[in-house]
């Protein structure tokens, strides 16, 4: 029998026998190594029933005592880091270092948010009218759903988890049903470091648990990350059962290579942008728009670095993993044929890729086209693996356009050593996230993440100070204590005297 993975609920993990479960994969063997439980409405009304339970008590609690279990918390995720990468490995696939790299962007969002005392801070203003002072206060929003996807196991949790609990809010966390086991090991650090059973309850499972989150009306706010179709359903119905709700989208990520880039420098940023996590990131390079006349020299540099990578066990010191699951794989593969059958240029084959690991893992090498037109299904859609598409383009302005004219927001990159060039890019282009020369330009802690366009739906950006807005109302409070000139009625509106 397999190990089943299970809610946590109210400090420990609901012994109840599930009526539907889902299989969990290494993805670099193949096998079935867990099952999950899939949760019922029931199961996801009675996890909020819990959180808002403990919500009284924590919302309450004084900031020092946050700031205690916040600090304790980081300390032992710090401690316990490589432990959650070989899970995070074990069942996305990707590279250990790569896990463990997930899991320090998510300590830095840990340690953002124990400054908690200082990032609550309100204002106040003394004698606002005469002996009249107002000051403004900033509460919980109460119980927090967060709904994550497959890619970040780990850190896109973590990008939520500490912001809201930290604001003095209770929190009902559904993890991507592919991946499930680093949400419980992340919930248990949370107990040791102290944090009061009920303020963070996991729930696994599928649709059935995020329409559950959505329609139940205790919870009051809704962080969700996914593929775009998904982003907009959980925006939508959400917001429309009053929620608050911050909808994070999938993604497009351009690369735009200036005649004056360093071009190993740009080849470089490419394949590791590309390739990384088998491009299942949605901050991953997937377009490479080449200016002329760059083209045929960045294509000849990009394809001599792919050829050296090592694919295979994530464990194994490779420089590339397996995909998530073997379905996600042949729609990846699909692609690679729809690609060839519109005329895009074949570069780098990666189907039928030798690895360094078992036959029946999820594999898919990396692959690269050449001259990809905008009307191709391989530009046009989120393929969310290792496939790598170059366009050419005459001008700036052309590349621009490409970029400007794309449905999704997220994430890009300029490559020039051209400071008027790139800061005219920043100031165009219709992207949250810019890299100049950087590829992956994922916000620090300290400020927020997030794309415009289908990239992301609602107005908050997740983490950093759109976090503490997002995850807390403000109020305003004006106070006059009555003093020894105070006296007589007063039918006109107030005003500051
Ligand atoms: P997904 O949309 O399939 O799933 C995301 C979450 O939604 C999971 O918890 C899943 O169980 C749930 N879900 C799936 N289908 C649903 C449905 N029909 N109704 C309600 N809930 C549903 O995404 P994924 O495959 O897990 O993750 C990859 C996607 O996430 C990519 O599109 C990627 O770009 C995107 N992503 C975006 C960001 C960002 O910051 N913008 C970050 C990471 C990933």
């Amino acid at each position: 029998m397999t190990e089943l993975i299970r809610h946590w609920v109210a400090g420990k993990f609901d012994d109840t026998i599930p009526q539907r479960t889902g299989e969990v994969f290494d993805p670099a063997t193949g096998a079935v190594t867990k099952q999950v439980a899939f949760a019922a409405e029931s199961d996801v009304d009675a996890a909020v029933a819990k959180a808002a339970e403990a919500l009284k008590e924590w919302r309450r609690a004084s900031l020092a005592k946050r700031s205690n279990v916040l600090f304790a918390f980081r300390e032992l995720l710090n401690e316990r880091k490589s432990e959650l990468a070989e899970i995070i490995t074990a069942e996305h696939g990707k590279v250990l270092s790569d896990a463990a790299g997930e899991v320090q962007r998510g300590l830095e969002n840990v340690e953002y948010v124990c400054g908690i005392p200082n990032l609550l801070r309100g204002g106040f203003s003394e004698n606002a009218s005469t002996s009249v002072d107002v000051h403004s206060v900033r509460q919980p929003v109460g119980v927090v759903g967060v709904i994550s996807p497959f890619n970040f196991p780990a850190m896109v949790p973590l990008w939520f988890v500490p912001n809201a609990i930290a604001c003095g809010n209770a929190v009902v966390l559904k993890p991507s049903e592919k991946d499930p086991s680093a949400a419980n090991f992340i919930a248990q650090l949370w107990q040791e470091a102290g944090l009061p059973d009920g303020v963070l309850n996991v729930v696994h499972g599928d649709k059935v648990a995020v329409d559950a989150l959505l329609a139940n009306p205790t919870v009051k706010a809704v962080s969700f990350v996914g593929s775009t179709p998904v982003a907009r359903y959980v925006y939508e119905t959400g917001t429309g059962n009053g929620k608050r709700v911050q909808a994070l989208g999938g993604a497009k990520n351009h690369m735009v290579v200036l005649p004056d880039a360093d071009l190993d420098l740009a080849a470089d940023a490419a394949v590791s942008a590309g390739f990384g996590s088998a491009g299942e990131r949605c901050m991953a390079i997937s377009a490479v728009v080449a200016v002329d006349p760059v083209g045929d020299e960045l294509v000849a540099k990009i394809a001599e670095r792919m050829a050296k990578l090592n694919v295979g066990d994530g464990r194994r010191g490779c420089d590339m993993g397996p995909l998530v699951t073997a379905a996600h794989r042949d729609r990846v593969s699909s692609y690679v044929d729809a690609g060839v059958a519109a005329g895009a240029e074949l570069v780098m084959d990666g189907r039928g890729i030798e690895v360094d690991g078992a036959d029946d893992g999820f594999w898919l090498g990396p692959t690269l086209f050449d001259r990809v037109g905008t009307d191709m299904s391989i530009y046009t859609d989120e393929i969310f693996g290792p496939v790598l598409s170059v366009l050419r383009v005459p001008s700036y302005d052309a590349a621009l356009e490409v970029l400007n004219a794309n449905p999704y927001g997220n994430g890009t990159a300029i490559f020039t050593q051209s400071g008027g060039a790139a800061r005219q890019y920043c100031e165009e282009v219709e992207v949250g996230m810019v890299g100049v020369n950087v590829p992956i330009p994922v916000p620090v802690s300290y400020y927020s993440f997030g794309g415009w366009k289908d990239s992301l739906f609602g107005d908050a950006h997740a983490y950093g100070p759109d976090g503490i807005q997002f995850y807390t109302r403000t109020k305003v409070v004006t106070t006059r204590w009555p003093d020894p000139s105070h006296g007589g009625v007063d039918l006109g509106f107030p005003q500051s005297t």
